[in-house]
């Protein structure tokens, strides 16, 4: 068991009035924090007021990245009970991300307890109306004031939370995706697969490109021949071909989301064929060409199923379906948010209760 000291606070903040629309935009009263020292481990677990934090401008985080970072959310159910969609998988990927950036692990338990300790303190902050949430951000990053190059010896982990509105408050429209053909995201050998900063700082160029030409989120190609299909900004990206669900191999350089695999779980569940392999943009093209590119979503946190109505590669434009969401991501959307809301049974024994 965590030993948690709590302090609350002795100005709660007024809550919005009316639904939610914004994301990321609002915190709530409190935060979970936790130091770990080199020679002690990780210690003085807490929950405090939410407040700035105080660094040295030498501080390590600000010019070397070590840092990492996890999303998650709690669902205000139908029957009134606070659920978590699957936390142990995202304290899993909090180590694996920390692996990587040399950032001590910590102990699953301990990851998971503190979500919840600190959803349940700020309990009345989660948003009621539906398909709203309360978005979770938990992250850790190396606070010693030191400008040579070395893994922190000292780190904060975080948690903080945003009231979250409905992603889709006029339904789940296809989206147009930017193939990006010149910058890539991550290399093999790189840290694709982990969840920092840094690759998302890599990501904004392309982004802003894209932004650009009206298209709202890039696809990655591989960082090597730049032909194979990675992932999405920030969701792992789908394609039903000829009757078949296509998602691209976890490689190293994609990040192993957990909507994608909650995905994978259930189209399986239903005698769905799901192949995880390498995918070339030109596969996708004569896919598209033949007629056989019958759907392609996005899948993450945020929008849990993201369809996508229009894709484009350097000077072709493909369009997916007649504009409007596929029968299969939209029963998968159903399926999965369903499940988070408790609207249906969790076959699957994903969802964890906040008490
Ligand atoms: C978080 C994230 C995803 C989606 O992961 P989920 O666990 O499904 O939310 C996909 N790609 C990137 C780059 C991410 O950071």
């Amino acid at each position: 068991m965590l030993d948690i000291k709590v302090t609350r606070t002795t100005h709660p903040a007024k809550k919005p009035e009316g639904p939610i629309t914004s994301f990321g935009k609002i915190f709530t009263d409190h935060m979970f924090l936790m130091n770990y020292t080199e020679g002690i481990g990780w210690h003085d677990a807490r929950i405090e007021p939410f407040h700035d934090l105080t660094i040295s401008p030498a501080c390590v985080v600000l010019h070397y990245g070590q840092e990492m970072f996890e999303g998650l959310k709690a669902y205000y159910g139908v029957d009134g009970k606070v659920r978590l969609f699957r936390p142990i998988m995202n304290a899993r990927r909090t180590n694996s991300s920390n692996r990587r950036l040399c950032i001590p692990e910590l102990p699953e338990e301990m990851f998971v307890e503190a979500v919840k300790a600190i959803v349940a303190v700020d309990r009345d902050w989660i948003p009621t109306d539906p398909d709203t949430s309360l978005y979770i951000r938990p992250f850790i990053f190396g606070t010693d004031a030191f400008l040579g190059v070395a893994p922190s010896q000292t780190y904060l982990f975080c948690i903080i939370l945003s009231p979250s509105g409905a992603y889709y408050a006029s339904g789940l429209k296809p989206v147009g995706i930017w193939i990006e053909d010149d910058y890539v995201r991550a290399v093999r050998g790189g840290m694709g697969f982990a969840k920092t900063g840094g690759n998302y700082a890599c990501s904004l160029a392309a982004q802003v490109k894209a932004h650009d030409d009206g298209y709202s989120q890039v696809l990655w190609l591989d960082g090597v021949e730049r032909k194979y299909i990675e992932e999405v900004g920030a969701m792992n990206i789908f394609f039903k071909i000829g009757g078949r669900i296509v998602t691209p191999m976890l490689n190293g350089s994609i990040l192993p989301g957990i909507t994608r695999d909650s995905v994978i779980q259930v189209c399986r569940s239903w005698g769905m064929e799901v192949e995880e392999r390498k995918i070339s943009v030109f596969e996708l093209i004569d896919a598209q060409k033949s007629g056989r590119l019958e759907e392609v979503f996005g899948s993450g946190t945020a929008a849990v199923i993201s369809p996508v109505g229009k894709l484009r590669y350097v000077d072709e434009v493909m369009t997916i379906g007649d504009g409007s969401i596929g029968p299969v991501s939209q029963k998968l959307y159903d399926t999965i948010t369903g499940i988070q809301w408790g609207k249906i049974a969790d076959p699957f024994g994903w969802t964890v209760e906040v008490v």
